[in-house]
């Protein structure tokens, strides 16, 4: 076996086509419903906020889908990315485990995001689509939308959850330098935003309500603003599978196959595009590879939520979807700094963990930001927090790897880097941090709010 650190592709190399999932599903993957009708949504209700070729991408089963060349075009700028073996990291923690991260922190915006943002923006520009809506938390999603927005010359309207607006500026300022146009949420362009401001001025904001802002803002607009979401839609993990559609040829490079395969989840986006590439082989194959989705365990929505229909969104306009949710009404804690704080989840991710084909984990922050350090320390490279998650699984993994002299292959998706999340590690360099394990009582109240649905469980 060769000492190789790095295993890089050329631009050819960029996949032409991406991978669906859907084409190779296990089991019937329940449709998503119409929130106020709860039948199964059609076409044209989607239509209000999708372009039509998102929307038949979102229902497809065909396994391979082709990327436009314009779309692969803007790939060119930092695909394809790195996998890279992190042998000083193995040499740090002894073990005899071979620890590989496909690294998705060159995008120009620092994470997996542009993979869908590039693709959405430009099936939108091709339908006639005059601008886009969409949210964001922190800004990771907000600021690879803008990238790609101004690629096609398409506005951008970003509803940033106001905590974040006023707290983290930096993603607030790149969004901007690409020509977005940046609102604090809950804000008074909206009618949902103004009756949270008329209830508690002083509100937050949330995720969830940013997102119904931003589906609001879409779905009056006439038709002439689509809405556009950075994880959790089937469209969204389909644009992902490029990175495990290159790391697949990445590993064959190092001449090895991974045994265990890991990844953050807050939507299920970076985790589903570096892993359904693989488990493709496990379904048709059945190949034993383990799939580790990790969270954090202040937004455990895997390992503590339920399985069940649930809104998409605070405001319950977004379709209801068949998935793992700890309820619409789901507000994380102010001190978890890790992000990842969607209630729900992707309903293929959800399904394939009912299944058993994927194994949830949930890691507490203190833990979680010690294994970024040691990795930054060891490869160089400073992880967003989502990415820290898998980090800490991945290190784990290598320990329990050592203790059983066994030399397991480990992959993980490093799916950003954390050059914006600096005051978080601050706050763990100066002891800050704390563990926080979202109690039972605040799942069990929320989850009183789920809708009755006759066809769910
Ligand atoms: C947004 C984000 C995540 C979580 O979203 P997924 O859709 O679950 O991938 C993870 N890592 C980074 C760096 C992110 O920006």
């Amino acid at each position: 076996m060769s000492d190789q650190f790095r295993f890089l592709l050329g631009e050819s190399d960029i996949p032409k086509q991406w991978y669906n999932i859907l084409a190779d599903f296990p089991v019937e993957v329940p449709p998503p419903l119409h929130p106020v009708t709860k039948e199964p949504v059609t076409p044209d209700f989607l239509s209000v906020l999708f372009p039509m070729e998102l929307i038949m991408q979102e229902v497809s089963t065909d396994r391979y889908i082709d990327i436009p060349e314009p779309v692969r075009d803007i790939y060119r700028l930092w695909r394809p990315t790195p996998l890279i073996r992190a042998r000083r990291l193995e040499k740090a923690l002894d073990t005899p485990a071979h620890i590989y991260y496909k690294y998705e922190g060159v995008s120009p915006s620092g994470s997996h995001k542009p993979n869908t943002a590039v693709a959405q923006a430009y099936y939108n520009k091709m339908a006639g689509t005059q601008a886009l809506t969409t949210e964001t938390g922190a800004g990771q999603w907000g600021s690879a939308l803008a990238l790609a927005a101004n690629f096609f010359d398409l506005p951008l309207e970003v509803y940033m959850v106001k905590v974040s607006y006023n707290q983290k500026p930096y993603r607030r300022i790149l969004m901007e330098i690409f020509g977005a146009q940046v609102f604090p949420s809950p804000t008074d362009r909206t009618e949902f935003g103004r009756k949270i401001l008329a209830e508690d001025p002083d509100n937050p904001g949330s995720l969830g309500i940013a997102i119904s802002e931003a589906v609001e803002a879409a779905a009056t607009s006439g038709g002439k603003k689509k809405y556009s979401l950075g994880s959790v839609l089937n469209h969204v993990l389909l644009h992902q599978t490029v990175i495990g559609l290159e790391a697949l040829k990445q590993m064959d490079m190092a001449g090895e196959y991974p045994d265990v395969i890991i990844g953050a989840v807050g939507g299920g986006s970076n985790f589903a595009g570096l892993a359904y590439p693989f488990l493709y082989y496990t379904l048709t194959e059945g190949k034993s590879t383990r799939f580790l989705a990790v969270e954090p365990t202040a937004a455990p929505t895997l390992t503590r939520g339920k399985y069940t229909y649930d809104y998409g969104d605070t405001a319950r306009m977004a379709p209801i979807v068949m998935m793992h949710t700890l309820g619409h009404t789901f507000m994380p804690p102010p001190i978890h700094a890790g992000g990842l704080r969607y209630h729900g989840m992707a309903p293929t991710i959800s399904a394939l963990v009912k299944e058993g084909y994927i194994h949830p984990v949930a890691v507490p922050q203190v833990a979680t930001f010690e294994a970024a350090v040691l990795f930054a320390r060891n490869e160089g490279i400073v992880p967003a927090p989502e990415s820290a998650h898998a980090v800490r699984v991945a290190i784990d993994e290598a320990l329990a790897a050592k203790r059983a002299g066994e030399e397991r292959v480990i992959l993980f998706n490093l799916s950003g880097h954390g050059h914006f999340d600096l005051a978080a590690y601050d706050a763990y360099l100066k002891g800050e941090l704390e563990d926080y394990y979202y109690p039972d009582e605040a799942i069990e109240e929320a989850l009183k709010q789920v809708p009755q649905v006759e066809r769910g469980e």
